[in-house]
């Protein structure tokens, strides 16, 4: 009897280290729902800087595997170059 709360307890902490443990996880496959659909002609993308405003320094910017690498846009449909720009950007914070 006195041996049930602990093994609960230690099922609750497992439980619990298992579920923090998939977070990232989580995250992941909602940056990747996260993507956008908006065409790129209606924000008139365009896969070159403009006036050194260029995805990877915009907050919508969903980067790839690299820094280099296409990525994909939390507004804009379709793989972003990190080097592309919109109408839509916005400043990344600091
Ligand atoms: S500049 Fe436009 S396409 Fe690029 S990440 Fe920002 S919103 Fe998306």
């Amino acid at each position: 009897m006195s041996q049930e709360p602990k093994s609960a307890s230690r099922r609750t902490v497992l439980i619990g280290a298992v579920a923090l443990g998939g977070l990232p996880l989580l995250a992941a496959a909602g940056a990747a729902q996260a993507a956008g659909t908006l065409p790129k002609a209606n924000a008139h993308y365009q896969d070159h800087p403009n006036a050194g405003k260029q995805c990877s320094k915009c907050n919508y910017f969903l980067p790839g595997a690299k820094p280099t690498a296409v990525g994909q846009c939390k507004v804009v449909a379709g793989p972003i170059a990190p080097n592309g720009w919109c109408t839509m950007f916005a400043p990344k914070a600091g």
